[in-house]
């Protein structure tokens, strides 16, 4: 039986993994990850490559090793220098130096052979632990983290579903399955966030005057999804306070800053728009027509449209992840969960005992930012305070 199974090995995953192997001294041998992609951070990569993005939104702290300063000391050494790459405010490291460092930190403490290939598809208690069904067998440990949130769920609004189904060229930009290439003919980019922006701006650059953007609101500027201060006493401590689960979701919901976008990602789509290599239209779809191999698309305003393709940067569901395996251990074992469906846990994230959880299953414990980066920080630090 292992000591720790971590299902998901994504940012959050592989991160706990680091964490509990170095930082509390857990043996690698006790240690697992379990995720369906042979490489660490599959999604992560595929996603950011498809948006076309230069630097992240987060600050070079929020990096994959525990050490809050590791990236900065990274660009210190021979691989790291020709590679230093920030924008300000705030430090915010360029993807290719991102990825370069996680991808250094996967190699020195041999993260890579903590994973095992599969997928959680059950979840049943043990007198000393949990037993975790996957396709590929079963798995025991005494202690399992949930690491995952919705990134295999991408958001289709129901119009786009009824087209595709209709065999229209209409696709999710976080579908793991599409690659975003440029197309020939017109691509209509639909979302309201950094991430329509980003793509829509890189999809311009390649094929000036073919792509428009349609958002339902103008940009909203925020300089990170959610204020400073729900990393920090600030905020956290009156949420904290609140023990009324109703409330505290109420709270992250009005905190994120849902569709937003820095000032420097707005400054290079209105320079985009400026200089007349991409339309952007404020606007929403009411109604889409397929036919020969167009889009029609009718928009709020009485306005048409017509596109070869779609591209939906429309972000993820926001429903309770896990699905159907998740609802049936949280019916056989009377896991606690809010009136919203997301489990209630204690401050460790201990949903039950030798069950954790990290990124959105942690959100009503944790706070608006438990998606992010560092919300696998300070899910890890709790984690991590008992051992
Ligand atoms: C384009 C883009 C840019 C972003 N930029 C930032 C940023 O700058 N700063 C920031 O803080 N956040 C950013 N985010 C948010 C960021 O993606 C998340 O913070 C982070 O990737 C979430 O990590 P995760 O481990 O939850 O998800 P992922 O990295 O997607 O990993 C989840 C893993 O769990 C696996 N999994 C799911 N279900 C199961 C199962 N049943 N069994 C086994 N494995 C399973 C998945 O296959 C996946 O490999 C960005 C997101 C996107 C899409």
């Amino acid at each position: 039986m292992l000591d720790w199974l971590i299902i998901g090995g994504g940012i959050h995953g592989t991160y706990l993994s680091l964490y509990l192997t170095r930082r509390r001294r857990i043996p690698a041998d006790q240690v697992r990850v379990l995720d369906p992609h042979p490489q660490p951070l599959a999604l992560w990569q595929h996603f950011t490559a498809n948006t076309g993005m230069s630097y992240l939104r987060s600050p070079h702290a929020h990096n994959l090793h525990y050490d809050p300063f590791s990236l900065i000391t990274f660009t210190r050494t021979n691989d790291g220098q020709p590679l230093a790459d920030f924008i300000e405010p705030y430090g915010r490291p360029s993807l290719q130096l991102f990825n370069t460092h996680s991808q250094t930190l996967i190699e020195r403490y041999h993260l890579d052979e903590l994973r095992l290939l599969g997928r959680a598809t059950g979840l049943h208690r043990l007198a000393e632990g949990w037993q975790v069904a996957t396709n590929n067998g079963t798995l025991e440990a005494r202690n399992v983290i949930l690491a995952f949130s919705n990134t295999e769920r991408p958001y289709w609004p129901d119009w786009a579903r009824t087209a595709q189904a209709e065999g229209a060229n209409i696709h999710h930009l976080f579908d793991p399955a599409f690659t975003r290439a440029t197309s020939p003919g017109h691509t209509l980019v639909v979302g309201g966030g950094i991430t329509a922006a980003q793509t829509a701006t890189a999809l311009a650059l390649e094929s000036s005057g073919s792509v428009t953007l349609l958002m339902r609101h103008p940009p909203r500027i925020h300089q990170f999804d959610s204020d400073l201060g729900w990393i920090t006493h600030q905020h956290l401590d009156g949420f904290y306070q609140d023990a009324d689960y109703a409330r505290r979701r109420h709270l992250i919901r009005t905190a994120r800053h849902r569709g937003s976008m820095p000032p420097d990602v707005v400054r290079e789509l209105e320079a985009a728009v400026q200089h007349g290599i991409l339309d952007q239209r404020i606007d929403e779809v009411k109604a889409v027509r397929y036919q020969h191999g167009k889009l029609y698309l009718t928009l709020e305003s009485g306005d048409t449209l017509t596109t070869d393709r779609i591209i939906l940067a429309t972000g993820f569901e926001t429903s309770r992840p896990g699905g159907a395996w998740l609802d049936a251990a949280i019916k056989a074992y009377g896991l606690p969960v809010a009136e919203d469906g997301f489990p209630i846990v204690d401050q460790r994230l201990c949903w039950s005992e030798g069950l954790f959880v990290s990124g959105s299953l942690a959100e009503l414990e944790i706070g608006p930012v438990a998606r992010n980066f560092i919300g696998v920080k300070l899910a890890a630090e709790r984690i991590g305070a008992g051992l």
